[in-house]
């Protein structure tokens, strides 16, 4: 089964239209922050203000020069959280080097943290009270329940422990509802192909392409590529689709996959912060 992450996604996003046509006279606001021209940060905003303007959000860009300071960065960063007239914030990783990318993020409200990294948000997570949580994981998630994929009780192996995907991941699909027991990956672990065979549900975000394997795969498990690697025939996921599809239960494609869902719910969590700052009454 190929778990189709564009469909769930457009699912998503006219799910979310809908609901916001019921509220016609009230404007929500996406804002994004880019600094510098890196093209694939230059893509993936322009898809995030496409995709919010078919839902009928609002969105507004911050594009600022690759050697900003990390001072005016911040500053650029207060202004968008106290206007009024923004709902949510979302700065586009990677930042420069020569920026601290945590004390940027401190800078965005907690209710308007579209990209759920705040330590606020991510605390909230870890205590199991979901608010505003980071759109990659939560799009497996989506696709987890739009697929009707089991998750109590069975066994989930994530693979990368960054705070934007894989250690969220490891709380979403472990937090009480889920209930799956998870195991969470990295470079440094032993036996990663012993540790894989034993999901049900295998979530990998490495950006290694190619690297899980049939090998990896347990006969029927549900498979989700968030890796990405860029190469000159295309984008590449961390999973080698050609031979997984063969043993796996179902594998999201890269591209395709997981990708979309990611924007899909950046859109849901600009929502959910409209109405976490009591601008929608839903
Ligand atoms: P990251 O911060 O670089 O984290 C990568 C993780 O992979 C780290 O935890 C690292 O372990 C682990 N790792 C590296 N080599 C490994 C190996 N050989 N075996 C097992 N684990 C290994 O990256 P990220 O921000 O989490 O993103 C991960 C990938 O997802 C990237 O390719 C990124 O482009 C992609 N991505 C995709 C989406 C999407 O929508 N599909 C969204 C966001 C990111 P250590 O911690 O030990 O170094």
């Amino acid at each position: 089964m190929i778990i189709d992450g564009k469909k769930v996604a457009i699912q998503l996003r006219n799910q979310i239209k809908t609901q916001l046509a019921q509220f016609s006279d009230i404007q929500i606001t996406l804002a994004t922050v880019l600094v510098g021209e890196d093209p694939a940060s230059k893509l993936y905003v322009g898809m995030k203000h496409r995709e919010a303007h078919a839902a009928g959000i609002h969105s507004k860009h911050v594009s600022l020069q690759k050697d900003i300071d990390q001072q005016s960065l911040e500053a650029e960063i207060e202004k968008l959280a106290s206007d009024d007239n923004v709902n949510g914030i979302l700065v586009q990783l990677p930042l420069p080097k020569h920026i601290n990318k945590d004390r940027v993020l401190a800078k965005i409200p907690a209710e308007k943290d579209v990209d759920g990294l705040t330590e606020v948000n991510m605390g909230r997570l870890i205590q199991g009270q979901n608010q505003l949580v980071p759109c990659t994981p939560l799009g497996v998630m989506r696709l987890i329940e739009a697929y009707n994929i089991p998750t109590c009780g069975k066994t989930a192996v994530v693979v990368g422990r960054s705070s934007l995907v894989g250690l969220p991941q490891m709380l979403l699909l472990s937090a009480r509802g889920a209930d799956a027991t998870v195991t969470l990956a990295h470079s440094r672990s032993e036996n990663l192909v012993e540790i894989c065979q034993r999901a049900d549900i295998l979530v990998s975000a490495v950006g290694s392409a190619g690297m899980i394997t049939a090998a990896h795969v347990k006969p029927g498990a549900m498979v989700f590529d968030v890796g990405v690697t860029r190469t000159a025939d295309g984008i590449l996921g961390d999973v080698d689709f050609t031979s997984v599809e063969k043993i796996a239960g179902g594998v999201t494609p890269m591209p395709a996959g997981t990708g979309p869902m990611t924007v899909a719910c950046l859109l849901e969590n600009t929502v959910k912060a409209a109405s976490l700052q009591g601008i929608l009454p839903i």
